[in-house]
């Protein structure tokens, strides 16, 4: 069978080739890294969209931002209403790969591979992001919350491609952040990671999201950890409790960077890490970007 591959300069032709079959690209970090490491075989139809002029961009309104499927990890990484406003997604996207990576890898092709160690994914679930995929038969809005279904997969289908997402503006006093453990710096995969944001008024956590990623078959909300952490001060000994329950609710497995059960503890670890920077730039504490290696060698 022969293979085709057509470079779009419109969502309409895009999806219309994902219609008769082919598989979209975009920056192909994921797609042709993958393919050459025999993850998977290229696809035998492809339509590159680095060429849409609609999809790329990132806009911000309020203290949210519409990001296009092309924005990369760079620009997001720069924008300032994202690492004023939106940090944890700052954080996500300043730790994927080394430069070259955030340069071309795409956020939608972050969010479409999902694969459950994705930096992006919890993030943009914590903060409550939307997702437009567009068919020949229209546009619809999915949560990112409720997208992902296993590794690999989501409830797009094939001939979905994902034009958009957007990030609403957070409650006045929110501080969000995303953290993983790494062995090292660049070209590195979250062994475990763990996003938190939280609304602190008058030194009371209000409304809290704890996202675990790299802990089971998809990034997932711990709504547990949420619970323990609304009604505290959002210090040490909630952020423990919370942590320690985001632990329970993982299942982790083992593999060449880490067995189950050092994840798991890992994951107590990270999560806790991760609200104790989210309460602190909700309270207007200043804590670098990416936040992983400024909580380095906390305790
Ligand atoms: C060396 C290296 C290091 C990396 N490190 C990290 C890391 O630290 N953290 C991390 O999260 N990721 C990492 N990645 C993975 C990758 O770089 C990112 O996931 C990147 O954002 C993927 O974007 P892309 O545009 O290259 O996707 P592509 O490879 O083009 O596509 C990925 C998947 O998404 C689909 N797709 C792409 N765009 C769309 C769309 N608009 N609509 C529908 N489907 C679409 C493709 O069909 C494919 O299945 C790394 C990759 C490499 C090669």
């Amino acid at each position: 069978m022969s293979r085709t591959y057509l470079a779009a300069t419109s969502v309409t032709e895009a999806v219309s080739a994902l219609a008769g079959g082919a598989r979209a690209i975009a920056g192909g970090t994921d797609l042709v890294v993958g393919a050459r490491h025999g993850k998977a075989p290229i696809p035998q139809s492809l339509v590159a969209i680095h060429e849409i002029d609609e999809l790329r961009g990132i806009t911000g309104s309020g203290g949210g931002v519409r990001l296009g499927a092309l924005a990369s990890h760079e620009e997001i990484v720069d924008h300032p209403v994202i690492r004023e406003h939106l940090t944890a997604l700052a954080d996500a996207s300043a730790i994927v790969g080394s430069h070259a990576t955030r340069h071309v890898g795409t956020i939608g092709g972050n969010i479409m591979n999902a694969s459950p160690a994705m930096e992006s994914g919890g993030p943009l679930m914590c903060l409550g992001a939307t997702i437009t995929l567009q068919s020949t038969s229209g546009t619809r809005t999915v949560a990112v919350d409720e997208l992902f279904t296993g590794p690999g997969r989501t409830v797009a289908e094939s001939g979905e491609l994902l034009v958009s997402v957007d990030v609403p503006a957070q409650p006045a006093g929110t501080g969000s952040c995303y953290c993983r453990l790494e062995y090292r710096r660049q070209m590195e995969i979250a062994i475990v990671g763990a996003t938190a944001v939280v609304t602190v008024v008058d030194g009371t956590v209000t409304a809290a999201r704890v996202a675990i990623t790299a802990l089971a078959p998809t990034i997932r909300r711990v709504p547990e950890a949420e619970a323990a952490l609304v009604g505290t001060d959002g210090g040490r000994v909630a952020a423990d409790a919370a942590a320690a329950l985001a632990a329970s609710a993982s299942a982790p497995i083992s593999d060449v960077r880490g067995s189950a059960d050092y994840r798991r503890a890992m994951a107590a670890v990270m999560t806790r890490r991760a609200i104790e920077a989210a309460v602190a730039r909700a309270t207007g504490q200043s804590v670098s970007i990416p936040a992983s290696p400024a909580l380095h060698g906390a305790v």
